[in-house]
């Protein structure tokens, strides 16, 4: 039986090469729908091309429209891109992450069908609404030839929604900008502009997916990406070292990552550092390769940039120079086509461009984190509900009179931090942030109240891990509300600290990351699940191949600081959970065990919750990386599945644990 698992919708079809879409330039996109008789007949018609499976020939529309998706706007300018909802919300999007400094606005040149007059409708939403907070702190307006229209958008509404931007008349060509006028995370996905006043852009998300592409000109069907061994999909770190130990082991590999960067949570965007122990016996080599994406160790680099950026441009040295792997960035997988139990092709689609491509394998190996190809495959999964840990938004301030360098970001539209503030040596104020957490009567890490811990050193208690919320939200369907209470706890701290307390005159908030460090979701389900009893009793398997060194380390609500917080807390604490390090996890959690030819490495295999605290920490998911790569390697030798090299060739895997396929010398890592 086959099954097509897609979160986007319509396949598309067309000759570009596999690497173009990774390379490809911001495209003003602009098409224009004309004559559609009416909106009823354009959503059949959309909703057909769903059940069809592609788009038909262009419907009669009664006006003409233009599509601008924020995304491929020309200049970028202060904006970023944000591609993390689009799953749940419909596209990526422009984000305004300016600190409360309002971003340089992003622009492009429209091409209008025909002069005249036209109805705007710019999908937006109040981000703050789902905490009825006050404010609208996400307010931006859009300028057409310079001139503003009269609607400020970014003020109404929890969902993503069109809101009305009322008319604008228009010569052959306009410049249009969006024009930040907080720096307090407004976003904007797309503008539509429509010569007949009575057309509403449509809100439901498979309507509007199809709308997008046949506006966007795209076609119907992915484009082929090519065929491959093995396709990797997300580049942190597990994915990283899976596809560079296959392509070493000779295999033809695909690595799709849908940011510009490689490394996930410990890439600049993010700022993780890595944990766990490598190079350790039996299997001293294994580790190797983590080891060369990270060649000096550093214990706690905090939120520091430089480090990170160095490290984000070796790791892309690294993986370009192996000549087997296809690199390509700022590729989301957003489609599975799979058949008898086995993914048989991938859909990817830039976020820049929107183009897809389906890439298809042998096999596959999902080091998502989110395991998304399991998901959309049907691999059996299993994902905390309630009481899981959640992500954090690590950020931190500085004297504003003293700003560090920045790192050069590899994402060519703006740099990653997006502030290149002007020193001064003067106040830096910060204005009063309504909409946030209300923190003024709350203590919080980095508040100095008498006595408490918290007094020492307090600037380092700021946007660190246990910055953490989300505990019983959906880590899916609801991270984007997750990751915006992690902004609303940063600007109400901030704002507490500068405004309420008086304190840190000359200083600012110097880097928050909006990306959000996420570490844990789903689980898929392997033939074996990794209990943390497997831990403490130190349970014994043949297929013992990756170490753990690493505490059970899980992190709950802080009840120190959660008085007042109840559902939306946002500071976590650590329990640290003892058991015989190294202990060696088996070979049998890297494998689906439903879906013939998945393999997985990272934070998304088969383990329990329990057991994701030891196994989680990123030179681990390296190792798990490492293992996935090689025993893909014999997959293709012995033209067999994942399962088939534990039952038949575990000593030939083990032989190439043994070997190891990093390119480094061995040394230890605590
Ligand atoms: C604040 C914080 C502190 C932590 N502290 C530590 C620590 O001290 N040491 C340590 O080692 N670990 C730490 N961790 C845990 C660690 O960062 C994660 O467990 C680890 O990053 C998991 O690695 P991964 O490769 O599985 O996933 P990730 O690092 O999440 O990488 C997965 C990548 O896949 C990409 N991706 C996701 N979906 C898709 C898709 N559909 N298509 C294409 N690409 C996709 C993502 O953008 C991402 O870049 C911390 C985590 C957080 C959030």
């Amino acid at each position: 039986m086959s099954r097509i698992g897609l979160s986007g919708l319509c396949h598309e079809s067309g000759t570009q090469a596999p690497g173009a879409g990774a390379q490809a330039k911001p495209v003003l996109k602009r098409t224009s729908l004309r004559g559609l008789p009416g909106l009823d007949l354009f959503l059949v018609r959309l909703l057909l091309c769903c059940a069809l499976g592609a788009w038909a020939a262009s419907p009669a529309l009664g006006g003409a429209l233009v599509l601008l998706e924020a995304e491929q706007f020309a200049q970028l300018g202060g904006w970023v891109v944000d591609q993390q909802f689009m799953d749940e919300m419909g596209s990526p999007y422009l984000l305004a992450h300016g600190l409360g400094e309002p971003v340089r606005d992003a622009e492009t040149t429209a091409q209008f069908p025909a002069p005249g007059n036209y109805r705007v409708w710019v999908r937006t939403r109040d981000w703050v609404a789902p905490w009825k907070a006050p404010g609208a702190p996400g307010r931006f307006k859009v300028l057409v030839d310079g001139k503003p229209l009269g609607t400020t958008f970014g003020t109404e509404g929890a969902e993503w929604h069109w809101q009305d931007g009322g008319t604008v008349k228009v010569g052959q060509e306009a410049k249009v900008a969006l024009h930040d006028l907080t720096g307090f995370e407004g976003r904007c996905d797309a503008i539509v502009f429509a010569s007949d006043s009575a057309f509403r852009p449509p809100n439901d998300r498979v309507a509007l997916a199809a709308f997008r592409r046949q506006a966007l000109g795209l076609p119907a069907a992915p484009e082929d990406g090519g065929k491959y061994d093995l396709v990797v999909v997300g580049g942190g770190i597990a994915g990283t070292c899976a596809a560079l130990a296959a392509a070493r082991l000779g295999l033809r590999v695909a690595l799709l990552q849908d940011r510009p960067v490689l490394g996930g949570n410990s890439s600049s965007e993010v700022r993780v550092w890595l944990n766990g122990g490598i190079n350790l016996p039996p299997y001293p080599r294994i580790g190797d390769i983590v080891a060369e994406l990270e060649p000096r160790p550093r214990p706690h680099p905090g939120t520091l940039p430089l480090a990170d950026s160095e490290d984000d441009q070796r790791r892309l040295a690294l993986v370009r120079s192996e000549k087997n792997i296809t690199l390509l960035l700022e590729q989301r997988v957003n489609g599975v086509e799979s058949a008898d139990g086995a993914v048989r092709a991938v859909v990817t689609q830039h976020i820049r461009t929107a183009r897809r491509l389906r890439l298809s394998a042998r096999w596959f190996a999902d080091c998502t984190g989110d395991a998304a190809v399991g998901a959309l495959a049907g691999a059996d999964f299993d994902m905390t509900r309630q009481q899981h840990m959640g992500p954090s938004n690590l950020w931190n301030v500085q004297d504003a009179g003293r700003p560090e360098p920045f790192p050069k970001c590899e994402c060519e539209d703006t740099n990653a931090v997006n502030m290149a503030f002007a020193a001064t040596t003067g106040a830096a104020p910060f204005p009063r942030c309504s909409w946030a957490v209300d923190l003024r009567d709350k203590n919080f890490p980095g508040r100095q109240r008498a006595g408490s811990w918290e007094a020492k050193e307090p600037l380092s208690k700021l946007g660190v891990w246990y910055w953490e919320s989300g505990f019983d939200r959906d880590p899916i369907t609801e991270v984007e509300r997750v990751r915006d209470l992690n902004f609303r706890a940063m600007y109400g701290a901030w704002d507490t600290l500068k405004n309420v307390d008086k304190l840190y005159p000359n200083y600012k908030l110097s880097w928050a990351a909006y990306i959000a460090g996420k570490r844990e979701s789903r689980r898929l389900l392997g033939e074996v699940v990794l209990t943390g009893d497997s831990f403490r009793t130190n349970q014994v398997f043949p297929d013992a191949c990756f170490p753990c060194t690493w505490t059970i380390d899980l992190h709950t609500p802080d009840p120190a600081f959660d008085k007042g917080q109840e559902g939306a807390e946002f500071i976590s604490k650590a329990s640290f959970g003892k058991y015989p390090a190294p202990y060696w996890a088996p070979y049998r959690c890297l494998y689906s065990r439903n879906i013939s030819n998945l393999f997985m490495a990272g934070r998304d295999i088969s383990v329990t919750h329990e057991a994701l605290g030891p196994v989680r920490v990123m030179r681990t998911c390296g190792c798990m990386g490492e293992v996935v790569g090689m025993a893909a390697a014999l997959c293709r030798q012995h033209d067999c599945n994942p399962r088939g090299v534990y039952e038949l060739h575990l000593d030939e895997l083990k032989g190439l644990m043994s070997r190891g396929v990093g390119c480094q010398t061995p040394k230890v890592v605590p």
